[in-house]
């Protein structure tokens, strides 16, 4: 694998490529790695860190997305719910079945507006009944009856509800539990994509930090956002994954489209006991009288609660506003009135902007969450054709992938040759399937590296059957001499720099927010950013000032798009 350095000066002796793709996003990651498996050969760039757009803003959820079934789309959930269940397989490190709760306050509620919802007479959306979601349920069942992956929905009366979740909300009349998926670290599954197919050849180059910022005739204008410099391209043809900037990056490539209209989504990430008692293993689903979907789910030893939607043109600046972090205090009150919920206890926020396709609608919740493949046929001044990526769900991404290499395939002249279905990601590979499987796997590790059984099921957890590469990389490089971080002990200056070397870390933020939980689970301190520095540092070659800059850099980012509260 070429380091970023490598990767840019090869395109100054040679610029060809057969495909460029413009967004380390999830899309971009899923038809990268698609790509580069059928052997073509593909250069990927990001204008910042891999995943760090709206793949770093999700609700952390692989779902049907039950919802969308009121506005007719079928195929779209039933292509989810597919694509969730391939995921629990192909990923069993980072996704996890996952109950799903919602309280019911009223039994008749929201019929008829489904009816004229579904019947597209209207786009509003109102608190939906028991009957209603009894409907749905069942439905949801039906497309997934083919591949019981997770068990069939149930309800539970009031009393039963009430004796398994004591917190809630007492005026509810019964609760209904279906299944859908959580994703753990989704940037974690981003940019294992993209180290597998790192690792399948020198057909396959990525790049962070390196913007596309023009065209003409057959070439590409990037720029490498470290050092200025620019470089040019020429690729048989482009696909942009640009997720909410798709349309800045056509006109940059001199195209003017109009595809997306950004919807803005908020969570916050709550250190509290209490509730994580109250909801147990179970994501607590329900809606606002507004009909507006509120999650409060389980997140490691945290509790995600999310999500808004308001409309939002500017992917660059966004962050959770304190009339979201308000909105979610009151829904959880609303769902937990005895619960003691204080702002103080927030230890983390995020905001993404969907990339929807553009739509007229006023209600950003009714917007169609299915994708599409535009192709802009060469013109305006530029030799190649844009295949460009609007809208989908982070949960669907391999069959978006799927369909953006066929297409891209037969441009080339090129036929599928291996599907993604069955393939497994990252620590997904080889998983053991039975806890002996597991015990197995951990012990012989354990015997060749001499590491604490503790540590290595640590890392097993973390890394999933990634753990052999983490702990020989370890055990190779600082044989006995690995010691924990003085400010995190369930981290060791081994295992920070294979992350850093290992998987594309350029700033100190890459590291703290997306190769690790680290911030948002509320373990950052001044004091552990202070030592990171000095382990990335080290690895990267950083300057005095330069490790000054990004610790003022990713304070700065903690603080100001992420509400955290450095001490
Ligand atoms: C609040 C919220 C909650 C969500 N929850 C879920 C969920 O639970 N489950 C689910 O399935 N989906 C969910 N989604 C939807 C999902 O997150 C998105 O559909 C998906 O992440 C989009 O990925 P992407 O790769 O298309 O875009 P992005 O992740 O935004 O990637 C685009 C990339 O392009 C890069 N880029 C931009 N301009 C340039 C340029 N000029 N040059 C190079 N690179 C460039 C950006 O830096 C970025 O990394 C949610 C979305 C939001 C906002």
């Amino acid at each position: 694998m070429s380091s970023r350095r490598t990767i840019l000066e090869s395109l100054r002796s040679d610029s060809s490529v057969s495909i460029l793709i413009i967004g380390g996003g999830i899309n971009g990651a899923g038809v990268f790695r698609d790509l580069v498996l059928q052997g073509v050969d593909v250069l990927l760039v990001d204008k910042s860190d891999f995943s760090s757009g709206t793949s770093a803003a999700t609700s952390h959820m692989a779902h049907g997305g039950l919802r969308y079934l009121e506005n007719g789309d079928f195929s779209l959930v039933r292509e989810a719910i597919h694509e969730r269940n391939l995921l629990i397989a192909n990923a069993p490190h980072y996704v996890h079945p996952l109950p799903t709760t919602i309280p019911i306050f009223k039994w008749h509620s929201g019929l008829l507006n489904a009816l004229l919802k579904f019947l597209g007479l209207i786009n509003k959306t109102v608190e939906r009944g028991a009957i209603l979601i009894k409907i749905g349920l069942s439905i949801y069942d039906l497309l997934v009856s083919s591949n019981l992956t997770v068990p069939r929905h149930s309800f539970m009366s009031k009393s039963d509800s009430l004796a398994r979740f004591p917190l809630l909300n007492p005026s509810m009349i019964c609760t209904a539990t279906y299944y859908d998926a959580s994703i753990l670290a989704p940037e974690r599954v981003c940019i294992e994509l993209i180290c597998d197919a790192l690792e399948m050849g020198d057909h396959a180059r990525a790049v962070n930090y390196v913007s596309a910022v023009g065209a003409f005739d057959d070439i590409v204008r990037l720029r490498d956002e470290l050092t200025g410099e620019t470089y040019t391209v020429k690729p048989k043809l482009v696909v942009n994954a640009a997720g909410p900037w798709i349309d800045q990056v056509n006109k940059s490539l001199k195209r003017h489209t109009s595809f997306v209209g950004g919807s803005k989504g908020s969570h916050i990430v709550i250190d509290n006991q209490q509730i994580l008692n109250a909801i147990g293993d179970h994501e607590i689903f329900f809606e606002n009288d507004d009909g507006r979907i509120v999650l409060i789910c389980p997140i490691a030893n945290k509790v995600l609660v999310g999500t808004t939607e308001l409309v939002c043109d500017d992917p660059d600046q966004v962050c959770c506003t304190p009339e979201e972090v308000d909105y979610f205090i009151a829904m959880i009150m609303k769902m937990f009135p005895q619960a003691n919920v204080s702002k103080d206890q927030i230890i983390f926020s995020f905001s993404g902007v969907r990339p929807l396709m553009s739509s007229q609608s006023t209600d950003r919740g009714s917007v169609s969450r299915d994708h599409r493949v535009s192709l802009l046929t060469p013109g305006d001044g530029v030799e190649y054709p844009i295949y460009t990526l609007v809208g989908g769900k982070w949960t669907t991404f391999r069959s978006l992938a799927e369909k953006v290499t066929d297409q891209t395939l037969h441009a080339l002249g090129r036929t599928r040759q291996y599907s993604t279905s069955d393939l497994a990601i990252g620590g997904g590979k080889n998983y053991p399937k039975h806890a002996e499987d597991e015990q197995l796997l951990l012990d012989n590790i354990t015997l060749e590296t001499g590491f604490e059984s503790s540590r290595v099921k640590n890392l097993f957890d973390r890394y999933g059957s990634r753990v052999l590469q983490v702990a020989s990389f370890i055990h190779g490089e600082y044989a006995g001499n690995d010691y924990c971080l003085e400010n995190h002990s369930g981290y060791s200056r081994g295992e920070i720099v294979f992350l850093t070397r290992c998987e594309y870390v350029v700033h100190l933020e890459d590291l703290i927010l997306r190769r690790t939980l680290i911030a948002m689970l509320g373990e950052i301190s001044l004091g552990l950013i202070n030592e990171l520095s000095h382990v990335v540092g080290d690895e990267l070659g950083w300057s005095e000032s330069t490790r000054k800059d990004e610790i003022d850099g990713v304070k700065s980012i903690l603080i100001h798009k992420h509400g955290v509260k450095l001490l």
